[in-house]
């Protein structure tokens, strides 16, 4: 039993899923979980029909859901004959939306989200399995809120692993007849969950690779597969970078680094429940199947011998002195850390001297002034922004002179494997080569 992902690229207009049911007619075994993203852009769209929806003036939620709704149908005409059933059945979805949308929207922002958001799944899901069916690839269109069963921390909602195992497994017990011939495919919404009463929840912004993960964990898959627009795990992102270069085999120690800096490749999330089964990660590409992708696994030798680089944009840098000039001791960072954690700050990166602590973080508002309000009292505050955080992996000093060329060096730490540079961030140069 393999387990494969298809994200938001690889479903993104008709010919997209027509290469998904060739990726599927050839590469899956006979027993399959299909877990499917929502198509292209469709997530960030429906955030849009939100916030319209709730705060901006001015703003036509209706209309915005207009144009989901015509890229979808758009994507749909070449792949169905005029009278397929898929299309009253995505019409009627949109109606549906369109009814609640015609309300004024409710206290809770996040609840409604989950919603409203979690629609785009159910979208790709409901067109991508009439196509396959339609092609003689017959598969189970299954509903994860009631697979993936979780609480109702809205927007980021935990996982119930009991709950969840004994749906999954018997959702496949009831599909997967070992002396039954032919293929057997499960197909599901990424992303999505639901509470144990029935409501819809979702796992984190581009979670799907996480759901993809907890069907390989619960049914012990033999391998989890992602397909994707690019190659496999590289050492660069290849959108800032010219020529970055695949990292054929990664342990799951690697990994977890390199998304814990911030490498988007796979969700952060992922690893963990396929490391604590040892099912192996393979990364492949959507556009070059035969290649040999990333495999991502047990093994602790196959770690990269290239520097691999992560950069996160959009950082500020905070410095923070105790107003009386007392040195910054445990007491004060017990104060501080509070704060952060209580603001929802994640610390990307940190340093203190004799009088001042400093973060690097993700910049945001928001966030941010809700630590200031907590923290003015007693330390004066002072802060950079538009600042890029860079994270070198496997380290060399040719490595490190590339990465800061042409940029200026607020903060700096290093260990024996990796360096982690905040800069001033320089959009309008040539990315450099790694
Ligand atoms: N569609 C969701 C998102 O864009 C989940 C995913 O793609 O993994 O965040
Ligand atoms: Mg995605």
């Amino acid at each position: 039993m393999i387990v494969f992902k298809f994200g938001g690229a690889s479903v993104k207009e008709a010919g997209a899923v027509e290469n998904v049911a060739r990726l599927i007619a050839r590469y899956a075994p006979a027993q399959t979980v299909v877990v499917v993203s929502a198509m292209g852009k469709t997530t960030n769209a429906l955030e849009g029909v939100l916030r319209a929806w709730y705060d901006a003036p001015g703003e036509q939620p209706l209309e915005r859901l207009a144009a989901v709704r015509h890229d979808h149908f758009a994507m749909m005409r070449p792949l169905f004959p005029a009278a397929h059933p898929v299309f009253p059945a995505v019409d009627g979805c949109f109606e549906s939306v369109a009814r609640r949308l015609a309300e004024p929207p409710s206290g809770l922002f996040d609840f409604e989200y989950d919603q409203l958001v979690s629609v785009g799944e159910w979208l790709s899901t409901t067109i991508v399995s009439a196509y396959l069916n339609d092609k003689q690839l017959a598969t189970q269109w299954c509903d994860a809120r009631r697979l993936i069963i979780t609480d109702d921390c809205w927007r980021e909602a935990h996982v119930d692993w009991a709950l969840t195992g004994e749906a999954i497994r018997a959702q496949a017990a009831a599909l997967f007849d070992d002396r039954r011939d032919g293929r057997q495919v499960l197909l599901t919404q990424g992303f999505v969950g639901g509470t144990r009463d029935g409501r819809t929840t979702t796992l984190g912004r581009e979670g799907s690779d996480y759901t993809a993960a907890i069907f390989s964990h619960v049914l012990d898959a033999e391998r989890m597969v992602v397909w994707k627009d690019v190659p496999g795990v590289l050492n660069a992102d290849p959108h800032l970078f010219a020529d970055p270069v695949l990292l054929p085999r990664i342990s799951y120690g690697e990994a977890i680094e390199l998304t814990y800096y911030g490498a988007t490749v796979i969700h952060p999330k992922t690893i963990k429940p396929l490391q604590n089964k040892k099912i192996p990660l393979h990364v492949r590409s959507f556009l070059q199947p035969e290649g040999p992708g990333t495999l991502i696994s047990d093994e602790a030798s196959a770690d990269p011998a290239v520097p691999s680089f992560i950069v996160k944009r959009d950082q500020r840098l905070i410095s923070i002195v105790p107003k009386d000039f007392s040195f910054i001791a445990e007491p004060h960072l017990s104060v501080i850390f509070t704060a952060f954690a209580a603001a929802g700050i994640r610390i990307n990166m940190m340093q203190h001297s004799a009088i001042s602590f400093t973060a690097c973080v993700s910049d945001d508002d928001r966030k941010i002034g809700r630590l200031f309000d907590q923290l003015a009292r007693s330390f004066t505050i002072r802060y950079n922004t538009g600042l890029c955080l860079f994270t070198v992996r496997h380290w060399t000093p040719d490595a490190i002179a590339m990465a800061t060329a042409g940029r200026r060096v607020l903060l700096e730490q290093r260990n024996r494997t990796t360096v982690q540079l905040v800069m001033t961030d320089n959009p309008t140069t040539e990315p450099p080569a790694p």
